[in-house]
């Protein structure tokens, strides 16, 4: 890591140094870390207070393992012969440091954040600016105010760019993630139902999301998705430089025409700012398209030609657990999107899952999609009752909400034996073996917490 001087970071977290007469004047920090397990050689610890653990009993691990200083709360935590750090909040210290950190370089920083689609569209963002700078990004969902400035230490002096995937799930959340930030370029991918249990309506989620323009440098770019009536209402009430993205030819920068190629993914042409690029992206799912245009967008504000560009877009590769697709013995056909669930991605995983061309069967297997508070059983149903309108051929659901995905598609006519309802995931597994046909293409969806990926691993394994 690019190298801080311990009274500069002492200022800067607004600390004081215990036992600086110990400090080696040669040492060079290796990393942050807040985990006492992974600590390497001359490691910053920074204990962090959880709901479970103490990251300052952790302290003297740390040390063991190599810490070269750890921060604390309590100064008695500190060995008399070891160099320690005194602060007010940890978690607030681990915070300013990553935000004077990240100041130090003098490199674009996009953040991105939305309803759903945020993970899809930083890979793809990363793919595309890849192809002419040296990228670096948020690792898999380390979103949150701990995940971020871990990110953000991992910078290197090589890199020419970073990408900050931000998550929220109450107010606030976003406005601190972004001051550590400071962007000066903010993406909205949408504005949907996620966490609508704690928000009560879609203009509150608006609200929060919003944040993340707190801390927008003066003169930064604004990307929005120009379909979504919310983030329209968004861009116009605010002055900072503003593109949008999108089908509607309406938006700065639209899919102007786009074909779904079924397994090979999809090929469109995308029109912005006078110049065309013609993309192939490898993903499923016509919904990714829009996932793929703020790359183009900052690939060309970026000073990216067309052809790099398009070359970026085409190196794009799925995700872990997000439309994964994994070919089984017997021509069995796996799309694991177990990692998340919403109304939006569940119908459009069902969607998905109808224009594949398959050799066999179309199977679905839901499972509940979490926090959606009064509006869970309504939800639920509405996916039941969208599989009824699709071609598939088994729908099996999984969980205790998951019942109203059983009811909403038996009431809106989907035939009775193509539905199965399970009320544990253990019961699904169990019984699996005997639902599963040869060159079945099954698609697996369901909130985090439900962890169906245990289907795939069972699945594996027959
Ligand atoms: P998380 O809140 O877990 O961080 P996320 O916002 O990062 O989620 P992804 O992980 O990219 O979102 O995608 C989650 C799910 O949403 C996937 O199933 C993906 O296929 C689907 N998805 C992605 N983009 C869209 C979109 N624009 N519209 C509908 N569904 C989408
Ligand atoms: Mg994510």
């Amino acid at each position: 890591m690019k190298q801080v001087d311990i009274e500069t970071i002492a200022e800067v977290v607004k600390g004081s140094i215990i036992n600086k007469e110990v400090l080696k004047l040669d040492i060079e920090y290796n990393n942050v870390s807040i985990d006492s397990r992974t600590i390497q050689k001359n490691d910053i610890f920074i204990p962090i207070k959880g709901d479970n653990f103490d990251g300052h009993d952790f302290i003297l691990a740390a040390y063991e393992e190599g810490a070269i200083v750890c921060f604390t709360e309590d100064k008695a935590k500190i060995p008399s012969d070891r160099l320690g750090l005194l602060v007010n909040d940890t978690g607030q210290a681990l915070k300013d440091f990553a935000k004077y950190y990240l100041s130090m370089f003098k490199i674009p920083v996009i953040a991105v954040t939305g309803s759903v689609g945020k993970t899809s569209c930083k890979e793809m963002i990363g793919s595309v600016l890849s192809a002419k700078y040296l990228v670096h990004k948020t690792s898999g969902n380390f979103n949150n105010e701990i995940g971020l400035p871990l990110t953000i230490f991992k910078l290197e002096e090589k890199h020419q760019v970073v990408i900050l995937e931000m998550g929220m799930n109450h107010y606030g959340e976003l406005h601190r993630l972004s001051e550590i930030a400071n962007p000066d370029i903010a993406v909205i991918t949408n504005i949907g139902e996620a966490h609508i249990e704690y928000f009560g309506t879609k203009d509150n989620i608006l609200k929060a999301k919003s944040e993340i323009l707190d801390f927008l440098k003066e003169d930064g770019l604004v990307i929005l998705n120009g379909d979504d009536a919310y983030l329209r209402k968004l861009r116009d009430r605010i002055s900072f430089k503003t593109l949008t993205f999108g089908f509607d030819d309406s938006n700065d920068f639209y899919i102007d025409k786009y074909k779904i190629l079924g397994w090979d993914g999809l090929e469109g042409t995308v029109k912005g700012d006078n110049r065309e690029f013609d993309i192939k992206i490898n993903t499923l799912g016509k919904h990714m398209l829009y996932n793929i245009l703020p790359g183009i967008i900052i690939g060309n504000h970026l000073n990216m030609t067309v052809t790099e560009i398009e070359q970026g877009a085409c190196n794009y590769k799925p995700y872990k657990m997000r439309m994964d697709k994994i070919i089984l013995d017997n021509d069995i056909v796996v799309i694991n999107d177990a990692y998340n669930a919403s109304v939006d991605s569940m119908k459009s995983a069902l969607e998905t899952l109808t224009n594949l061309d398959t050799n066999g069967r179309k199977v679905a297997i839901l499972g509940d999609m979490y926090e959606m508070g009064e509006r869970s059983r309504d939800a639920h149903s509405k996916i039941g009752e969208e599989a009824a309108k699709k071609n598939i051929d088994l729908l099996i659901c999984v969980g205790k909400d998951a019942k109203y995905i059983f009811d909403g598609a038996a009431n809106h006519g989907m035939d009775k034996d193509k539905i199965l309802y399970y009320e544990t995931k253990d019961n699904l597994i169990g019984g699996i073996d005997n639902l599963v046909n040869n060159k079945d293409t099954i698609i697996i969806k369901a909130s985090r917490g439900m962890h169906l990926e245990m289907i795939v691993e069972k699945l594996k394994s027959l």
